[in-house]
């Protein structure tokens, strides 16, 4: 169990008072100019050293994307922070946003800095009402008080914070679909490369970077690398905000030590799978687009990016779906399968073909209306849409399913057993 005094987000679940008065008993905005003298090489440097890796899904390093900043580009920089939270099952940010704004607006100054950048976007899910509402507030505190705006915190940096509200779609979580949108265009992903680094919004260098990965960065400053290293396990350090929903007694988000066993942090802190560990059939770890584990798995798996990885699924945003035996397996990867085909942006041809596919297939699949051979077609046709795609959208359409057959495979084979049995009676 996380200690106490380990834990970053000590406002999660809202107990507090989450305005600029709360937010500095807390310790945020503390030091910041101390933090900001130290330079940007040793910002950088220090969240390399941390192992802190992105919170969105990919869990790149944070550090080493920092660092691709250029230095001296001639250019405006810009970070823009993804808080288009829409990943079903995910809603871990949204406890940031409207718990303890001034945390993630403390980090996006730092790491601003950090990466040459006088302006910060903050691209908001549209349907957070609550929690842009709270962020605007927590951003006119912030320059009320002069901690961003010119001369931020007194550390002369010129910093300026702006907030905008998405429209609703799920691509516009892609990084270059959020920067296209953010230009007034179509949310669509780009080609890359160029990639944002090089070339981002209004072409100029700019990082995109998840709200968690940003609010932890001042904590991490503060406390060292060495402390947040030494939280988890190697390559997967630190602390992590778990989404538990599904089939659980207390549907909860918790801030935990990454590798925590899947078990102890669904027993300790979810109340435990409805009907008990028995009762479970399946969980997806990590948010609609990993692959789900059965209970084999579930049983001693850790919840970090390798451990999750080696079994053929992933941490991803760490939004841990728990489906006990009551669930229909099939139907559930099949409403998933729905979801990527009514979001694709239809931009490339294995996506926009292939997730319609794929989601009628499963719909016959769900019926047992298929034929024995369908079961290889469709497998052999989400290898043809994962990574043939201009963004992960491909991949995370055609993951659910590999898993499904992965682990169930004979459930979808007795249901099209059963389906030719009642046919011919
Ligand atoms: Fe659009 Fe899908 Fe292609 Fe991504 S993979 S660019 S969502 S069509």
């Amino acid at each position: 169990m996380l200690k106490e005094e380990n834990k970053i987000f000590k406002n999660l679940h809202g107990f507090e008072d989450w305005k600029l008065d709360g937010a500095k008993k807390r310790g945020i905005w503390s030091d910041t100019k101390e933090i900001i003298k130290k330079g940007s090489d040793f910002i950088v440097e220090e969240i390399k050293n941390s192992q802190l890796r992105g919170r969105g899904g990919a869990g790149f390093p944070a550090g080493l994307k920092w660092s691709f900043m250029p230095k001296d580009s001639g250019k405006p920089h810009y970070l823009v922070v993804n808080a288009d939270e829409s990943e079903p099952g995910t809603c871990k940010d949204r406890e940031i946003l409207r718990n303890d704004p001034h945390i993630l607006l403390e980090g996006c100054l730092i790491a601003g800095f950090a990466m040459h950048a006088h302006k910060c976007y903050i691209y908001i899910r549209g349907e957070y009402f609550l929690e842009s509402s709270n962020l605007q507030k927590a951003i006119d505190e912030a320059y009320d008080n002069k901690l961003i705006g010119k001369n931020a915190c007194g550390s002369g940096w010129d910093f300026d914070i702006y907030l905008h509200r998405g429209a609703g779609a799920y691509i516009c979580g892609e990084e270059t679909a959020l920067l296209e949108s953010l230009e007034g265009k179509k949310g669509q992903p780009r080609l890359k490369p160029p990639f944002p680094a090089g070339v981002g919004l209004y072409g100029c260098p700019t990082t995109v970077t998840n709200v968690e990965t940003v609010a932890v960065a001042p904590t991490i400053l503060r406390r060292g690398a060495k402390w947040f290293a030494s939280l988890g396990n190697p390559n997967n350090t630190g602390t992590k905000i778990f989404s538990i929903s599904g089939h659980v007694n207390n549907p909860c988000n918790v801030e935990e030590e990454m590798g925590i066993p899947l078990k102890q942090l669904i027993e300790n802190h979810a109340g435990g799978v409805i009907g008990g560990w028995q009762n479970l059939l399946a969980v997806i770890p990590g948010g609609a687009s990993v692959p789900l584990i059965p209970k084999s798995i579930c049983d001693n798996i850790k919840m970090d990016f390798d451990s999750l990885k080696e079994v053929n699924s992933g941490l991803g945003t760490a939004a841990v779906i728990v489906m006990n035996k009551s669930t229909d397996i099939v139907e559930a990867i099949t409403r998933l399968s729905h979801f990527y085909k009514h979001e694709s942006c239809g931009q490339c041809t294995p996506c926009r073909e292939g997730t319609g596919w794929m989601y009628r297939m499963m719909k016959k699949m769900t019926l047992g209306a298929a034929e024995y051979q369908d079961i290889d077609k469709l497998l052999d046709v989400t290898k043809q849409v994962e990574g043939h795609t201009i963004c992960a959208l491909g991949d995370a359409a055609a993951w659910p399913i590999q898993g499904l057959f992965r682990h169930f495979r004979p459930e979808v084979e007795k249901r099209i057993k059963e389906f030719q049995i009642d046919r011919v009676a």
